[in-house]
């Protein structure tokens, strides 16, 4: 599927690419609506409005920002998360897929639209950082992944060439971005939150698993397909 000699430079997303979406589907839309009524001592039924605000934000660089949600909501996000860090993890074949990256070296890099209090959080508990040649967050550049723009900036920091590049995300908004942009591998993810159902994307292709793109390295069930047939 991945022709690899065709590769110079390797784009991931974090959340929901190489990170389970569960933490951060689990934070934003159940504990801190549940923790913000807490805190603010109002009855349980305002946890609907909390949670309708903060999806009315997705897709903009402040729906990604943990200080603009501390701000708004009066209340330290970052601690917040702290109570749930423990669901914090890769997804289920991402560091098989990292380590194979690391020795086969493309450049690796992670473009992500977490802000760098979200990195500061979930680097040191993932090991990321320990396969990666380079961060590129969308607030330090001031626009999201969603935008053109991004993709000029990330190129300035980090040049590479889109007809040699393969980004893999779990956005299908961020994924058409970058196709717009002219990056040519374009990947989605078939599960980013390993709570909630699989599902196809109709413009990409989503990956299963990892292993599935790797060359010599073939998934169990199509190996035994193969064996079958
Ligand atoms: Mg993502």
């Amino acid at each position: 599927m991945i022709d690899w000699r065709a590769i110079d430079t390797v784009l991931l997303d974090m959340d929901g690419t190489l990170l389970d979406l569960h933490f951060d589907s689990h934070f934003w839309l159940e504990h801190l609506p549940r923790r913000y009524v807490e805190l603010h001592r109002l009855d349980a039924a305002s946890q609907e409005d909390i949670r309708a605000r903060i999806i009315s934000e997705q897709g903009t660089l402040n729906w990604y920002s943990l200080a603009y949600w501390s701000r708004e909501l009066g209340v330290d996000i970052v601690a917040l998360k702290r109570e749930v860090q423990h669901l914090i993890g890769l997804r289920s074949d991402a560091l098989d897929f990292l380590t194979w990256l690391k020795q086969a070296h493309p450049r690796v890099v992670l473009a992500t639209n977490a802000d760098r209090e979200s990195l500061a959080l979930k680097l040191p508990l993932t090991g990321l950082e320990d396969f990666l040649d380079a961060i590129v967050s969308s607030a330090d550049v001031g626009v999201p992944k969603e935008a053109q723009e991004f993709w000029f900036a990330l190129q300035e920091v980090e040049p590479f060439d889109p007809a040699r590049t393969l980004f893999i995300d779990d956005n299908p908004a961020v994924l058409e971005s970058a196709r717009e942009f002219g990056i040519r591998h374009l990947l989605g993810i078939k599960q980013p939150d390993s709570r909630r159902p699989e599902r196809d994307l109709e413009e990409f292709i989503a990956l299963d698993r990892f292993a599935s793109i790797l060359p010599g390295e073939r998934p169990d069930d199509q190996q035994d397909q193969e064996g079958r047939a």
